[in-house]
């Protein structure tokens, strides 16, 4: 079978792993940083190399194609280029780099297919620079508003306009993605958690993400002297906010084991050793891909009294994402060439959001996820050895050849 190459492969990962490097093993390469200018810069050289065309839409997203015949949609493949603060050198880039290489090889083997192929780079994946993440892949399918986005500033208060206009990547709106112009995407991604490795799987067969909902939680209690207020007179807010995220934990343990749950922000006020909090905060992170197992979470939450420990309670959802379903057809490719190239490979879905999330909206899409050693990821410790990178490569390269004959 057609396969890509592993020295390639290696020297893509190398090299541009130096954009951003933080000498510590992996890179901070923030969206439309120095960092990640270069990194757009070695790419659309190597494009440029490999005879693509290159445009830029208005939101600075990449898109270099390998012509095909005249008239017909083409076939998108990639990833986002950018990283959160000392992340690593596989999110986001590997899916640009199995995307390049995928390219090369069908350009320098002549490999013939019908439709032009494209490699997109997407702009702000991570939202670690300007927020939110995915914004332009979410400009571009309608989710975000273009000028709230534009407004989005960094910690230096640069807007996000202001650093596009910088870039030299601002292209036209007429470059954009859309149904008429681009008939697929397939986004190969790390998997940023331990399955894969763990189960010894070469390849996630992404069937789509999970649904999320985000809930905020409020106890309100009363702030006394910690010398003086004997305990049974206490409204201790803090208290009541543990006491609740223990009944979460033993409650949402009960149902499906594939349900993630995370409380990972609190705030107590007004956080003195000597005061007993007075107002607790904290959050609710809920993830699984069927909606029912959603809905049960929710049961649990709504079962939380107004009155807890003699605090008032109260909750709100701050925001939530419906579960993502991938084309059915794509991934049935990506689950035959798995196969046909004797790699093992498992049906999943993923836990974090993908540019790809929003692309399905519009056109035909799917997902491949290759294993993130130690489930690390957002971190310099990211890894997916290359032999993985090239099993994946490989998956998408022939995923897209399917999708080029049907
Ligand atoms: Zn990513």
């Amino acid at each position: 079978m057609l396969s890509c190459n592993k020295e390639r492969m290696e020297d893509k990962i190398k090299t541009f792993s130096k954009f951003g490097d933080t000498g510590k093993g992996g890179i901070t390469r923030l969206s439309l940083s120095p960092e990640a200018l270069d990194a757009r810069e070695e790419f659309c050289r190597r494009c440029t190399a490999l005879g693509m065309d290159i445009k830029t839409d208005d939101m600075a997203n990449i898109y270099a194609t390998i012509s095909g015949e005249k008239g017909l949609p083409a076939i998108m493949m990639g990833s986002h280029i950018d990283s959160v603060k000392q992340g690593g050198n596989y999110d986001g880039i590997l899916g640009v780099l199995t995307a390049l290489e995928a390219a090369e090889t069908i350009v320098t083997e002549k490999v013939p297919h019908k439709h032009p192929i494209t490699v997109i780079v997407w702009t702000n994946e991570e939202g670690a620079r300007f927020e939110p993440a995915m914004m332009s892949s979410g400009v571009i399918t309608g989710k975000f508003d273009k000028d709230v986005m534009l407004a989005s500033k960094d910690t230096e208060g640069i807007t996000f306009k202001e650093a596009l206009e910088a870039s030299g990547y601002m292209g036209e709106i007429e470059n954009r993605m859309t149904a008429e112009k681009y008939k697929a995407l397939v986004e190969l991604h790390v998997e940023q958690g331990p399955v894969l490795e763990d189960e010894k799987v070469d390849i996630g067969i992404v069937e789509g993400v999970c649904g999320m909902i985000n809930y905020e939680f409020t106890f309100i209690g009363q702030a006394d002297h910690a010398g003086t207020t004997p305990m049974k007179y206490r409204k201790d807010a803090l208290y009541a906010a543990t006491k609740t995220i223990q009944y979460l934990h033993d409650e949402l343990d009960k149902l499906d084991g594939k349900l993630v749950y995370t409380t990972g922000k609190i705030s107590a006020h007004p956080n003195i050793h000597t005061v007993i909090p007075d107002l607790v905060k904290f959050t609710l992170d809920v993830r699984h891909q069927d909606p029912e197992v959603i809905k049960q979470a929710l049961e649990i939450i709504k079962a939380i009294p107004n009155i807890v420990e003699k605090c008032e309670a109260s909750y709100e959802e701050a925001w939530s994402r419906k579960t993502v379903n991938f084309y059915p057809e794509f991934v049935g490719y990506v689950e035959k060439n798995a196969k046909e190239y004797g790699y093992s490979a498992k049906r999943m879905y993923s836990g974090p959001g993908h540019d790809a999330q929003f692309i399905t909206d519009v056109i035909p899409t799917t997902m491949i996820f290759v294993p993130s050693e130690n489930g690390h990821s957002h971190c310099e410790k990211e890894c997916t050895p290359v032999d993985n990178c090239l099993k994946g490569a490989n998956v998408l390269l022939q995923t897209i050849l399917d999708i080029d004959k049907n």
